[in-house]
């Protein structure tokens, strides 16, 4: 039996598996075929509420669980996602596309957060000052926000999901996922682990749904609902913070990214060729991390080109869990035609193509890599999420150029750098207008990490111990003794 016919394809709703309450299922596609892989229950916004009324009623005992219990159940979630670390990544290619290498390095990474906040959940702590008068003490103590409604896209379908879990259980909440609807399996499968981890009914509760807009809203209208954890498009997290706003909910917003990658002259050539490939092609360039615009300097930049160039079309592309492919497919052929607009437009603005460019006939949302050189600043691709396989390459000549143009665009998730001379980079990287830089080094991404964004790439952080604070509140008591 393959992963897909032994997977959950319920809601999960206080402890329960069950069908939507109006019977609606929805079908999960394999993009390397463009086939229906399974079919899923569909939340209703009557689902949505019952969800979290379960949270709702499980908060107060998992709140007042002890922190080593809590942070315990954690360690085993990460245990068992590690023994199943096979099965998870290959249900991942089957329903996301990415190469079957990508999948397996996801499911450690996420497993990785149950881990941490594994560890973080024993240390929260507070504040005890004496106040500046003098009169009394100021005793500052850190609960948990309480319910709080989870929303994850489809290209890290295991991580997106742990990122938000991890901290929030760790912090006493409780939750509703609610996974994006192209990948639902993985967000159900990990449902699956936390409750043989011995997480209490009602406290993680996952509602797939091609309905997310009312019932989402639904949910923040909800006075018990506290926080709003939302990874994906800057426009989608846009309009749930107007929503938010009506009931005051608290946010936390992952959002899109423009990473510019930034090659000085100075730079070790094969770190910078390597690193390029690294972070313009981890998870196929669907992620928000993603490279999206190359600027290298002058005197280097046509050995970058070319060496970039051969280490890309050399990419064996096929259906993710093929042996040997790099690169799987694009999640939908709506993502695929974004790309080849975005790089038909860049073509017909000016740019040169160097290698990629056309797409494959026969099934499944494929796209080649592809290097474009020349770039002019007018074309979309370097305003625009690429969320492909596309890397566009613009030179310039000085640093303050090239600290202009990488600041150069609304969003600011991260960049990176490449230079022998530390010195350079940190003056740079302390210039970029980004949440996180990788200087030499083409993986931001840490569970013991703070992640997130500035600009419009977001509100709030993942990971560290500030991924903990985003899930608790702070009380403060003025006590006299
Ligand atoms: P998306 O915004 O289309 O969807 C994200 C989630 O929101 C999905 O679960 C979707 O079903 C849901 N959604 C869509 N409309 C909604 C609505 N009206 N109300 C409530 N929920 C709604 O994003 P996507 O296409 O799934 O993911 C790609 C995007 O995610 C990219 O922009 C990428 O940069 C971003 N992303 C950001 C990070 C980060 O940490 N900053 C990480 C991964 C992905």
């Amino acid at each position: 039996m393959t992963v897909v016919q032994t997977a959950r394809t319920e809601l999960f709703i206080g402890g329960k598996w069950l069908p939507a309450t109006d019977d609606r299922r929805m079908n999960v596609i394999d993009p390397a075929t463009g086939e229906v892989l399974a079919s899923v229950a569909d939340a209703t916004v009557a689902d949505g509420s019952a969800a979290v009324d379960a949270a709702a009623g499980a908060l107060a005992g998992w709140s007042a669980r002890a922190p080593r219990e809590r942070g315990e159940i954690l360690r085993t979630a990460f245990d068992l996602m590690t023994e199943r670390a096979d099965e998870l990544a290959r249900l991942i290619v089957q329903e996301n596309g990415k190469a079957l290498a990508d999948a397996r390095s996801e499911v450690a990474y996420a497993a990785e957060f149950f881990r941490w906040f594994s560890e973080e959940a024993v240390r929260i702590d507070g504040q005890l000052r004496m106040a500046p008068a003098g009169t009394n003490r100021i005793v500052v103590l850190h609960q948990p926000i309480g319910v709080s409604v989870l929303v994850t896209p489809w290209n890290f379908p295991a991580a997106m999901a742990t990122r938000k879990i991890g901290p929030a259980l760790a912090a006493g909440c409780t939750v509703i996922l609610k996974p994006a609807s192209e990948t639902p399996l993985t967000a159900l499968a990990i449902a699956d682990i936390l409750v043989r981890a011995g997480v209490p009914d009602g406290v993680v509760n996952v509602v797939p749904s091609r309905r997310s807009g009312p019932m989402v809203s639904a949910m923040l209208h909800d006075p018990r609902v506290r926080k709003l954890s939302f990874t994906g498009s800057t426009e989608v997290g846009r309009r749930l913070l107007h929503e938010a706003a009506d009931c005051v909910v608290s946010t936390a917003m992952e959002l899109g990214g423009n990473a510019p990658f930034l090659v000085f002259d100075d730079a070790d050539l094969d770190a910078a060729v390597a690193g390029a490939m690294v972070a313009k092609m981890r998870n196929g360039g669907e992620a928000c991390t993603a490279a999206n615009r190359f600027y290298v300097q002058r005197g280097i930049a046509e050995e970058f080109t070319t060496r970039f160039a051969q280490q890309m079309a050399a990419l064996r592309v096929g259906p993710g869990l093929d042996d040997g492919v790099r690169l799987g497919p694009l999640v939908n052929e709506e993502g695929r035609t974004k790309v080849r607009e975005l790089v038909n437009d860049a073509i017909t603005a000016g740019a040169r193509l160097v290698t990629g460019g056309t797409v494959p006939s026969g099934a499944g949302f494929f796209y080649p890599p592809t290097v474009l050189a020349d770039v002019p600043p007018s074309a979309a691709i370097l305003q625009e999420e690429i969320f492909g396989p596309v890397a566009p390459i613009v030179v310039f000549d000085t640093d303050e150029e090239a600290i202009a143009k990488a600041n150069q665009t609304e969003y600011g998730l991260v960049a990176y750098v490449y230079t022998a001379d530390l010195t350079r980079g940190l003056r740079i990287s302390e210039r970029l207008e980004s949440g996180m830089v990788g200087l030499n080094r083409a993986v931001v991404s840490d569970p013991a990490a703070p992640f997130g964004g500035v600009k419009h790439s977001g509100l709030g952080r993942e990971g560290g111990h500030d991924g903990l604070l985003e899930y608790l509140e702070s009380k403060y008591i003025a006590v006299q003794w």
